[in-house]
C-alpha cells in the first residue's frame, strides 16, 4: 500500500505467475513448458538478424507474421491480431471486447488471470460451476433455456470477487479449451452451441492447449461473427520465452483489439519475435512431431500415475491434473519439489487436492513417478 498509489492500484490482487526458478537439474514441470525446444529454423530466423533489426522499430502492424498465421488457418490478415504471448490478447479482449454492461461468464475453475483482467479493466464477472467430472455445462451459457437453468449453476459456484446480485444476462463470455488446470476438452459440437446461442456477444474460446488434443473453433470464424479464438505460440510451438500470442476473429473484432492495442503499445512484438514466431508457424512439420511425442509422454505418465493410486482427469492438454485419494495436494507437492521436482498446486476450493503437473520428456516423467512413489511411502 502506498500513498502514490491511485484507488484501483490498491485495489488490485494480480496474478501470481508459476515460478520460474534457474536451479540446476531441476525437473521443472510447474508452467506448461514444452520439454523440447522449439524448431532449429526458429533459432536460424532469430539468429539471422542484423544490427538494423535491433536498431529500427519493429512492424506496428506484424503484417508478415499476420500472413503467416492467417495462410495456416485459411484466413486472411484481417483475421488475425498479435501481440506479447496470449495474455497480453486476452487482456486486450477483455478490455475491448467483453468489459459490457453485463458480466462477463466464466467457469469457477479456470485460468486464474481471467479474474484478474476483470480486477484490473473493472469487468464484473460470473464464475459458472463446472460439473462433478470438471467438465463445463454447456446448458449453462445457453441464455434460451432460460434464467432458471442458468441461474441455477452460477449460485452454485459465485466465487469470490462475483457480484452478489444475480444476474442472468452474460456481456461476454471466455473459456479455455482444454480448459485449465483441469486439462478438459469440450466438443466442437458444445463450444458451437455456446457462440450460436450468444450472438449479441462475444465468445472468446481461449486455446492456449489446444493442439494437444482438443477440436480448434477456428473453422467456425466465418460463421459466426461474435467469436474471438485466442492461441499462443507458448506451448505446442515451445516459444514460452518469445512471448507471442494471437486472436483469430473476423475483422471487426481485430480492429476492436486493434484499436486498443494501438492506444497502449505500438510494438508489442520485437523484431526477433516476429521472426521467431514466423518461422515456428512455417514449420509445421517439427511442430508435428514434437507434439506428438507429448501426447506418448502424456500417455505413459497417466498410465503411471494410474498404478499408484492417482485420479487423472482426462487431459487434451500438455499436462495433467491429478490427485490421489490418500494424500493432500499441498503435501505431495512438497514432497515432490524437496527431490527437486517442482509441479503446480493451486491452494483452491474443490482442486486443493490436485496436482498440475506438464508433460516433460520421457525421463523427466519417469523421475516424477519415482519420486511420487517415494513420496506416497514417505509420508504415509
Ligand atoms: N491461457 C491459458 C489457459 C494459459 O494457461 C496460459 C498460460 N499461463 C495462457 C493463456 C497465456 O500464455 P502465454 O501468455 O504464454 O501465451
Amino acid at each position: 500500500m502506498s500513498r502514490f498509489w491511485n484507488k484501483l492500484v490498491s485495489t488490485l490482487d494480480p496474478y501470481v505467475p508459476g515460478e520460474q526458478p534457474r536451479i540446476q537439474n531441476l525437473v521443472k514441470l510447474n508452467t506448461n513448458e514444452h520439454p523440447y525446444g522449439p524448431s532449429p529454423k526458429v533459432l536460424a530466423a532469430i539468429a539471422a538478424h542484423t544490427n538494423d533489426s535491433l536498431r529500427l522499430y519493429p512492424d506496428p502492424t506484424a503484417l508478415v507474421l499476420r500472413q503467416a498465421i492467417a495462410k495456416r488457418f485459411d484466413l486472411t490478415p484481417e483475421h488475425v491480431f498479435v501481440g506479447n504471448g496470449s495474455d497480453e490478447v486476452l487482456g486486450h479482449a477483455f478490455h475491448a471486447l467483453l468489459k459490457q454492461d453485463a458480466p462477463v461468464w466464466f467457469p469457477d475453475i479456470t485460468y486464474s488471470f481471467y479474474p484478474v483482467y476483470c480486477g484490473l479493466y473493472q469487468i464484473d464477472f460470473r464464475a459458472i460451476a463446472l460439473d462433478d467430472q470438471f467438465k463445463i455445462c454447456v446448458n449453462d451459457y445457453l441464455p434460451a433455456l432460460g434464467a432458471e437453468a442458468v441461474l441455477g449453476s452460477a449460485n452454485r459456484a459465485l466465487g469470490a470477487g462475483a457480484s452478489s446480485s444475480v444476474v442472468a444476462r452474460a456481456g461476454g463470455i471466455i473459456f479455455p479449451n482444454p480448459n485449465a488446470p483441469t486439462g478438459c476438452a469440450s466438443p466442437l459440437a458444445d463450444v458451437e452451441r455456446i457462440i450460436a446461442a450468444n450472438p449479441n456477444i462475444v465468445v472468446v474460446v481461449d486455446e492456449a492447449y489446444v493442439d494437444f488434443g482438443a477440436q480448434t473453433a477456428a473453422t467456425l470464424i466465418e460463421k459466426y461473427p461474435n467469436l474471438l479464438v485466442v492461441r499462443t505460440l507458448s506451448k505446442s510451438h515451445s516459444l514460452a520465452g518469445l512471448r507471442v500470442g494471437y486472436a483469430l476473429g473476423q475483422p471487426e473484432l481485430i480492429q476492436g483489439l486493434d484499436r486498443v492495442k494501438n492506444s497502449f503499445n505500438s510494438y508489442p512484438l520485437d523484431n526477433l519475435a516476429l521472426a521467431g514466431a514466423t518461422a515456428a508457424i512455417e514449420d509445421e512439420e517439427y511442430f508435428e512431431t514434437t507434439r506428438n511425442a507429448v501426447l506418448h509422454s502424456r500417455d505413459a505418465l497417466t498410465v503411471g500415475l494410474q498404478s499408484l493410486g492417482f485420479e487423472v482427469l482426462p487431459s487434451a492438454a500438455n499436462f495433467v491434473f491429478a490427485r490421489h485419494p490418500d494424500y493432500k495436494g499441498a503435501d505431495l507437492a512438497a514432497g515432490l519439489r524437496a527431490k527437486n521436482i517442482i509441479v503446480r498446486h493451486f491452494n483452491k476450493p474443490r482442486i486443493a487436492d490436485f496436482l498440475r503437473i506438464t508433460v516433460g520428456t520421457d525421463a523427466q516423467c519417469a523421475q516424477l513417478l519415482t519420486a511420487c512413489r517415494e513420496v506416497l511411502t514417505a509420508i504415509k
